[in-house]
């Protein structure tokens, strides 16, 4: 697939950024705000990815990694309750926390605990049909913030096109199909797909969402920020 355009927008100002410009716009105003309002308090600027799609959060030192992954759940992931981790890559002991066992740091471990500036995590949400997301410590500021987590920007919906026509945005996958060829469809051939494969009449359709996991496991979208969680306008 060829790389799609993705941008999002600055929770700030409202203005509109590349992927890559995003987080330099985001750091110009919290290090503008850091330095207005001082504080003790550690506040974590995270990017979160899967390919073309991002998250910007900005997260209060004291947020537990278990109010993080509720946060990716809600936003970007929540099928049916299946395990999911945290994992510091490079880190000597390299171990996973969450899930079924803890090891040293805690799914209810403050995140000023463990996080330093620079970090990458590897998030897996299931570990049957995972997906992975990859998380990275953009800086950490000394600024009182709300508690938990706060959405900074995120992709708006990508502009993915019907695999076959090629035309109109596709708004529905073949998650039986997808595993084979190309299985993301506009509603007209969507209604052609229909007549030649039986499970996407049956159980297969899967709404198109602004998520990396939608076609996988029906997953149908998330419950937070719902407005931009649908397809792409043309
Ligand atoms: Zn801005
Ligand atoms: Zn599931
Ligand atoms: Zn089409
Ligand atoms: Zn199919």
């Amino acid at each position: 697939m060829t790389r799609l355009q993705s941008e999002g927008k600055c929770i700030f100002c409202n203005e509109t950024f590349s992927d890559k410009g995003i987080g330099r716009h985001l750091t110009t105003h919290l290090k503008k705000m850091e330095k207005e309002q001082p504080s003790s308090n550690q506040a974590f600027h995270l990017k979160v990815s899967a390919g073309e799609m991002f998250l910007h959060l900005l997260v209060d030192g004291n947020t537990k990694f278990r109010e993080i992954d509720g946060f990716l759940r809600a936003i970007w992931l929540e099928c049916c309750g299946h395990l999911s981790s945290f994992q510091i890559k490079k880190k000597r002991y390299n171990i996973r926390w969450g899930g079924g066992g803890d090891f040293g740091e805690k799914m209810s471990s403050k995140i000023s605990t463990v996080l330093e500036k620079g970090m990458q995590i590897d998030y897996r949400y299931d570990f049957g049909s995972t997906t992975p997301l990859d998380i990275k410590v953009v800086n950490v500021y000394s600024l009182k913030v709300k508690k938990g987590v706060t959405l900074l920007s995120r992709n708006e919906p990508l502009p993915i096109l019907c695999d076959i026509c090629k035309q109109e945005p596709a708004v529905v996958i073949c998650s039986i199909c997808i595993y084979e060829e190309a299985s993301m469809f506009c509603e007209d051939c969507a209604k052609k797909h229909e007549q030649t494969c039986p499970d996407f009449e049956d159980y297969a359709a899967s709404d198109v969402v602004n998520s990396p996991r939608m076609g996988v496991c029906g997953y149908e979208g998330g419950t937070i920020d719902t407005e931009r969680d649908g397809v792409w306008k043309k």
